[in-house]
C-alpha cells in the first residue's frame, strides 16, 4: 500500500513537473530579427538632435512600440548642443505596467552629431550613421518588445527606456553626455525598478564585452547575475575581464542610488567615424546579448 502511495505521489509530480516545468521556458531571441530593425534606424540616416532623421525615426519607435502591445509614454526635454537648442525626447515602453516589482533596460536612440574620431579631418563636422552606437542597443530593445508583446513575464514588469541626447558631448566633459538619462532619473515619478540595465555598442560583429567598472564597484551583485547567465548559456562575448570606467547612461542612475549597470564594447575601430554601419555589426552579437537579456526577464 505505502508503495503505491509513493508511486502516486511520484507520478503527480511528474505530471507537475511537466506541465510547470515547460511552462517555463525562456522565449527565443531573434538576433536576425533584430539586425532587421538595426538597419531598419539607419535607413533613417544620422539621427543627431535637430536633424530630419532624429524627428522621423522618433515618430517610427512610438509608432512601432504602441502596435507592439506597450504602454508608451514619452519625456520632453530641451537640451543645449554647442549654444544651440534642441527638443529631445526620450520614449518609454512599459510592458505589464501592473506589476509592482520591475526591472528598467535602457540603450540612447541619438547619433552622433559629427564623425569627429574619422581618420578623414573633413568628415569630422558630418553626422555618423551610427549603427553600432546607438542602432545595435535599441535594435535589441524592439527585439525584446516583441517578445514581450507576446510572453508575460513570470515576476517582472519591463519598462524599455529609449534615451535620446546621450551623444553631443564633448570628450572629457562628463556633464556634456547622457542628457536624456540624466533627465529620466532626475525626473521620473513612476514605480521603482529592482535594478537598471543599460546596453550600448554591443552589435560590433568582433563583440567583446568586459566588465565595465562603475558597474562592477556600485552593482557587483547584478554584474554577476549577468555574466552567469551568459556563462550557463556559453556566450563567450561576455568576458571577465575589466574594462575602465565609462560614463554612460548607467551612471545618472547610479547617482541616483540605483542598482544599475552598463554592458557596452568600447573597443570598436569605427568608433565616432562615419564607417560606423551595419556591414559593422552582425545579428550574432545582436543574438548574444538579447539572448542573455531574455534570460535576465524571465528565468
Ligand atoms: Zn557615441
Amino acid at each position: 500500500m505505502i508503495k503505491l502511495i509513493m508511486k502516486i505521489i511520484g507520478l503527480i509530480w511528474l505530471c507537475a513537473f511537466l506541465l510547470f516545468g515547460c511552462s517555463d521556458t525562456i522565449p527565443e531571441f531573434s538576433g536576425e530579427k533584430a539586425f532587421d530593425y538595426l538597419e531598419a534606424q539607419c535607413d533613417f540616416g544620422p539621427k543627431n538632435p535637430g536633424s530630419e532623421g532624429h524627428m522621423q525615426c522618433k515618430d517610427y519607435f512610438i509608432d512601432f512600440l504602441n502596435s507592439h502591445g506597450a504602454k508608451v509614454s514619452t519625456q520632453e526635454f530641451p537640451v543645449e548642443i554647442r549654444e544651440e537648442t534642441f527638443q529631445c525626447t526620450n520614449i518609454i515602453a512599459s510592458y505589464y505596467p501592473e506589476k509592482p516589482r520591475r526591472i528598467f533596460i535602457g540603450a540612447h536612440w541619438d547619433t552622433r552629431p559629427w564623425a569627429d574620431r574619422d581618420a578623414d579631418i573633413t568628415k569630422h563636422n558630418t553626422p555618423i550613421i551610427g549603427a553600432n552606437d546607438a542602432a545595435s542597443g535599441i535594435a535589441v530593445l524592439m527585439e525584446l518588445a516583441t517578445i514581450l508583446q507576446t510572453y508575460e513575464p513570470p515576476v517582472y514588469g519591463i519598462d524599455l527606456l529609449f534615451f535620446d541626447a546621450e551623444d553631443a558631448g564633448s570628450y572629457g566633459a562628463n556633464e556634456t553626455w547622457c542628457l536624456g538619462s540624466e533627465y529620466f532619473a532626475e525626473n521620473y515619478t513612476g514605480k521603482e525598478p529592482e535594478y537598471v540595465v543599460v546596453i550600448d555598442m554591443i552589435g560590433d560583429a568582433d563583440l567583446d564585452i568586459l566588465i565595465e567598472s562603475f558597474s562592477q564597484h556600485s552593482a557587483p551583485e547584478l554584474v554577476k547575475k549577468v555574466w552567469d547567465i551568459a556563462k550557463k548559456n556559453d556566450i563567450r562575448t561576455f568576458s571577465l575581464k575589466m574594462t575602465g570606467y565609462i560614463y554612460d547612461d548607467h551612471y545618472a542612475f547610479l547617482e541616483a542610488g540605483y542598482e544599475a549597470i552598463d554592458i557596452i564594447d568600447m573597443e570598436y575601430p569605427y568608433w565616432h567615424t562615419i564607417e560606423d554601419t551595419p556591414d559593422k555589426c552582425s545579428a550574432e552579437s545582436l543574438q548574444d546579448v538579447g539572448t542573455v537579456l531574455t534570460h535576465l526577464i524571465y528565468e
